[in-house]
């Protein structure tokens, strides 16, 4: 199980992206929240769509989830 965090300002293509506790973007986010844990990037972003329909896994740390 791993920690995932979705931020809360939207990028510049609107999508939230989720990240893996640890990963170096997520470091350079400044307005994070808590996901929870979960075994992969796939339940990290559909707990994120509940409140950020436009949630998307990050390139870096969440390729499998990452569609744009
Ligand atoms: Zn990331």
């Amino acid at each position: 199980m791993a920690k995932y965090y979705v931020n809360k300002t939207a990028q510049d293509n609107g999508d939230h992206e989720v990240h893996k506790e640890g990963c170096y973007w997520l470091s350079l986010v400044t307005s994070k929240e808590y996901l929870g844990e979960f075994p992969s990037c796939h339940g990290a972003v559909q707990k994120a769509k509940e409140k950020y329909p436009t949630a998307d896994g990050c390139k870096h740390c969440c390729l499998e989830c990452h569609r744009q």
